[in-house]
């Protein structure tokens, strides 16, 4: 009986330790997502940079933002800027 109880012990310290040693395997995994997201988000901020005009759908580095008649942020190009300027949209 004791024998078993014993075997139970040294059963639970093992899984205990593989558990210990998983969780800390997943630290790492837990830190390459992180930097995979920051990533991430720098791409997104690139593609901010590069967004597409609202009009011509032409993408352009310098877009001015107008609200529309129903409150959505349109980006617009220089070029199609007299278009957004003669709907009388709301600059931004
Ligand atoms: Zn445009």
């Amino acid at each position: 009986m004791r024998w078993i109880i014993v075997g139970v012990i040294i059963l639970f310290l093992i899984l205990l330790s593989v558990y210990r040693i998983t969780r800390k395997r997943q630290v790492p995994v837990h830190n390459n997502k992180v930097i995979h997201l920051s990533a991430h988000s720098k791409k997104r901020e690139q593609a901010r940079k590069q967004q597409k005009c609202s009009f011509c759908r032409k993408e352009n580095k310098k877009l001015a933002f107008y609200s529309d008649e129903n409150g959505k942020i349109v980006g617009v190009c220089p070029v199609c800027k007299p278009l957004a300027e003669r709907r009388a949209l709301m600059r931004l």
